[in-house]
């Protein structure tokens, strides 16, 4: 059958269609399903671009393993310096109001605090 330049012709089971990208009339047989959705004819037909498809690497930016270090293992007592109700001195929990230790030395202080070895 000789091609009409317009389309306008019978065909059975086909009908006209546009395509999508030139405007073109073509029968819906000749168009083909573009990667967007829509039908074009053969010379707008494009594959669709390989870089849509490039995956990246992830990029893990953690260490294989991580760990809190230990809790501080402090024992604390209460010294004639920390029992004494003066600031600097004095020890929550530990100092008393009013009260000076005969044995206080203003010269010895943060001396409450033992810390254990592990
Ligand atoms: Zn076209």
């Amino acid at each position: 059958m000789a091609k009409h330049i317009d389309n306008n012709y019978y065909k059975p089971g086909d009908f006209n269609a546009i395509c999508y990208e030139c405007g073109g009339k073509f029968k819906a047989s000749e168009l083909i399903k573009h990667w967007k959705g829509y039908f074009v004819c053969s010379r707008d037909w494009e594959p669709r671009e390989a870089q849509d498809f490039v995956k990246a690497t992830p990029d893990i930016t953690t260490t294989p393993w991580q760990q809190s270090p230990p809790a501080p293992n402090f024992i604390t007592f209460c010294t004639p310096e920390g029992m004494t109700a003066i600031s600097f001195f004095a020890i929550a929990g530990c100092a008393l109001a009013g009260y000076r230790s005969p044995a206080f030395d203003p010269n010895i202080f943060d001396n409450n605090v033992v810390e254990l070895g592990v």
